[in-house]
């Protein structure tokens, strides 16, 4: 099945869950390669919370000329619009969610002027609005598991620190963050039976840096039953696939596992390679 930009998904019914509008209420740096923007206004009434820590939401940009409202009725765009010109999707982790203030946070790699959304947590003006799908997602650390263990680059940095804050301190496991370098390190809370190890690659991402899978292979295999969360850059997860499933047998249901991007894809392709080839991480 080919997927038309801003097309619905597999998953995607007509029925879905109307987005949700909210305003950029703040701005802070909180890495040199990472922007955190509050988001909140009366639209959080429409956001329903899920109980996971991966949860992640499908922000749509449209091309600002085209000055579509907000939500957008993608229905009806579809209906209008050359497919070219569709709002597109970016998705990205919830970091936080505060209820009573109604906001939720949400933490963006900035990665150069190439893109969309990096640029746009960068650039975007406070009070600006955005629109959103979601959340999904369906991780839990969970306390049955002997160890955990995290692996991913800048773009899981999110999710593990959420996850890391959901465990109990009787929890052990290992974290291991592949980030540019030193300056990119964050403080996490996290266990004490959970250590934390940042590894730089002091260059440029390129997908044939072997640094976080070489990390991986060095820590010394744990025993037990191990969950696995692993994410980030396509071709090193299928390296860390490879490690944790095929060599070292962990259960398939025992491990979230994905690419959360691939180096030279515009998101939209990137998804769509997801029905090829090259674009599974599994083979089925
Ligand atoms: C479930 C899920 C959760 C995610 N959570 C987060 C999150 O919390 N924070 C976050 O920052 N990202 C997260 N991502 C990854 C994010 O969706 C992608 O990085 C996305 O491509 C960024 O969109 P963009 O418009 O900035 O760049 P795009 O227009 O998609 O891509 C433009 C170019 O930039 C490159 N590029 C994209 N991302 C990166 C990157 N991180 N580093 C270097 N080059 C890149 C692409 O390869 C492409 O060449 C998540 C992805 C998934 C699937």
């Amino acid at each position: 099945m080919t997927q038309p930009a801003g097309g619905r998904t597999q998953n995607e019914s007509r029925t879905s869950r109307p987005q949700v509008v909210l305003q950029v209420l703040k701005r802070e740096h909180i890495g040199p390669h990472l922007v955190r923007l509050t988001l909140g206004g009366p639209g959080f009434a429409q956001f329903v919370d899920k109980p996971v820590t991966d949860r992640y939401v499908k922000f749509l940009f449209a091309k600002p000329e085209l000055e579509l409202p907000l939500p957008y009725n993608l229905d009806e765009l579809r209906t209008k619009l050359a497919p070219e010109d569709m709002p597109v999707r970016r998705t990205y982790t919830v970091r936080r969610s505060d209820h009573e203030a109604g906001t939720i946070e949400v933490d963006f790699v900035v990665h150069g002027d190439e893109g969309l959304a990096g640029k746009w947590a960068r650039d975007t003006e406070i009070g600006s609005s955005i629109c959103f799908g979601g959340p999904a997602g369906q991780f839990v650390p969970r306390e049955e598991f002997d160890f955990h263990f995290f692996a991913g680059d800048e773009t899981s940095i999110p999710a593990i620190s959420v996850a890391l804050e959901a465990m109990s301190d009787q929890m052990r496991g290992v974290t291991i963050i592949e980030v540019a370098d030193e300056a990119d390190e964050l403080d996490l809370v996290h266990p004490e039976g959970v250590e934390v190890r940042w590894v730089h690659r002091n260059a440029p991402f390129a997908p044939t840096s072997t640094v976080l899978e070489n990390t991986v292979r060095d820590y010394p295999w744990p025993g037990g039953r191990v969950q696995v969360f692993a994410h980030g850059e396509r071709d090193v997860m299928k390296k860390l696939r490879l490690y944790f499933y095929d060599e070292r047998g962990v259960d398939r249901r025992d491990m979230s596992l994905s690419a959360y991007w691939a180096y030279g894809r515009a998101e939209d392709t990137f998804q769509a390679e997801k029905r090829t080839d090259v674009g599974k991480i599994f083979a089925d």
